[in-house]
């Protein structure tokens, strides 16, 4: 059995689930399906808008054990995307229904490249949206390339710069 922290990123409504804070309650009950266990998701969090894009974002981290490898995990959570209604369509700054990242898994660093995929996620380090929620349920979880914990990520982003004299 592995362990996956998981991101949970939305910034358009759906036409079903509704807003965005309403879309993320839904991805955690499809996270705890079919082969996959959702232990815990975070509080639901309210997030500045990346790029050009004027929406704010909904962002969560969840914790999901699931027997399936990464390559595996990572297609499950993109067809679970696409059920969402997420269009891609080349800018990464759309309008997104639904984003889920791998942030961590219990077997430490990787990089598939046939899969595309790197765990850590090679962002999560700089982004106070993922290193907040995952905090609240991960906060001893130490990236396995620089043996900091989620919590120590997280201080060094919001600690102040020493004042230069
Ligand atoms: P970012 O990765 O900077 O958060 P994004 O989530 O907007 O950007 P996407 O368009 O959702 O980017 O994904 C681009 C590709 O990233 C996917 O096709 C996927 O194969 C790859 N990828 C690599 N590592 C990961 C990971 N740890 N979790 C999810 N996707 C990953
Ligand atoms: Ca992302
Ligand atoms: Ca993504």
């Amino acid at each position: 059995m592995h362990r996956y922290l998981i991101a949970l990123g939305s910034n358009v409504r759906h036409p079903r689930h509704g807003a965005p804070r309403e879309v993320l309650r839904a991805a955690a009950r499809a996270l705890d399906s079919a082969g996959m266990d959702l232990e815990v998701l975070s509080p639901i969090i309210a997030s500045a808008p990346l790029g050009p894009s004027r929406r704010r974002y909904a962002n969560a981290c969840a914790l999901v054990s699931s027997p399936l490898a990464p390559a595996a995990l990572l297609s499950r959570l993109q067809s679970i995307e696409h059920t969402f209604g997420r269009v891609r369509r080349g800018s990464p700054w759309r309008a997104r229904t639904l984003d889920l990242d791998i942030v961590l898994w219990s077997g430490g660093a990787l990089a598939d490249i046939e899969a595309n995929l790197v765990i850590p996620h090679p962002a999560y380090r700089t982004r106070p949206f993922v290193l907040g929620p995952a905090t609240t349920i991960a906060p001893d979880w130490r990236d396995p390339l620089t043996g900091l914990a989620t919590k120590h990520l997280a201080s060094r982003l919001t600690r102040r710069r020493p004042t230069p004299r």
